[in-house]
């Protein structure tokens, strides 16, 4: 387990590249790691993510209570807070606005297709969570159906949060979702969508859980059925599906001819 000091490095580090990578635009986005059972270090608000230094960030108890750190806390720390007390295993987390992922979000279409192979084993599925105004329990009531089935989540009209157990895993799920929606977004310009069928998903099922020893929660895509062939406009209602819902669609799952 990193010690203190190299946390406060690491979000520095995935800071900067948020910013590099165009992710987040002025002081947005937010990072935080779990230093231990009791205490988290995040980012300072009204801070550009490539501007911080490792003495910025800001140590908060579970109830989001400042313990250390000279500034304020991010004002998205409780959404970070709500994924720690879900999901034990979670140990960084990153909330950032990509243009592409949250174009999507803002347009109210999940990125829940199964149409990159390696995306469905690092990630399976990345639902839309309903819009709930930044810092109030209408958006912990939005992603907390969510959080214990999924590693990155779409945040309508606003953005993404991605989470794994270390913050470069929740990074990389960060950058994953942004090169997937880029990937979606050609194949809605293209007017064409060839979902992996049902069978090939069971496979990467298979070669998920060998890759892995797979710590993922995320749950596997839906394929989409749609009637009249390939093409469809991935529409999908700004709602949490269920777990079993998942599965029932899982399984109705074909390729679209
Ligand atoms: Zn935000």
């Amino acid at each position: 387990m990193p010690s203190e000091r190299e946390s406060r490095r690491e979000i520095v580090l995935w800071g900067k590249m948020l910013h590099q990578r165009g992710f987040v635009a002025a002081t947005d986005g937010n990072l935080s790691v779990r230093l231990d059972e009791h205490r988290i270090l995040a980012t300072p608000t009204s801070m550009s993510k490539g501007l911080m230094r490792p003495a910025d960030m800001v140590i908060v108890d579970l109830e989001g209570h400042r313990l250390a750190g000279r500034r304020n806390v991010s004002s998205e720390i409780a959404m970070h807070l709500l994924i720690y007390r879900l999901r034990p295993d979670v140990r960084g987390i990153v909330h950032a606005h990509p243009p592409t992922a949250t174009g999507f979000a803002a347009a109210g279409i999940a990125l829940n297709q199964p149409l990159v192979c390696e995306v469905v084993i690092g990630l399976g599925s990345i639902p839309l969570a309903r819009y709930g105004t930044p810092g109030t329990p209408e958006l912990s009531d939005a992603l907390a159906p969510l959080i214990p089935e999924y590693d990155a989540i779409l945040m309508s009209n606003h953005g993404v949060v991605a989470y794994g157990d270390t913050l470069h895993q929740a990074y990389m799920k960060m950058e994953t979702v942004e090169h997937f929606a880029q990937i979606a977004l050609v194949t809605h310009l293209l007017g064409r969508q060839n979902p992996l069928s049902a069978q090939e998903l069971e496979k990467l099922m298979v070669a998920r859980s060998k890759y892995q020893g797979t710590k993922s929660a995320a749950a596997l895509p839906i394929a989409m059925v749609c009637e009249g062939g390939n093409h469809h406009d991935g529409r999908q209602p700004a709602a949490p599906s269920t777990p079993s819902e998942n599965t029932s669609k899982r399984r109705a799952g074909s390729r679209q001819r």
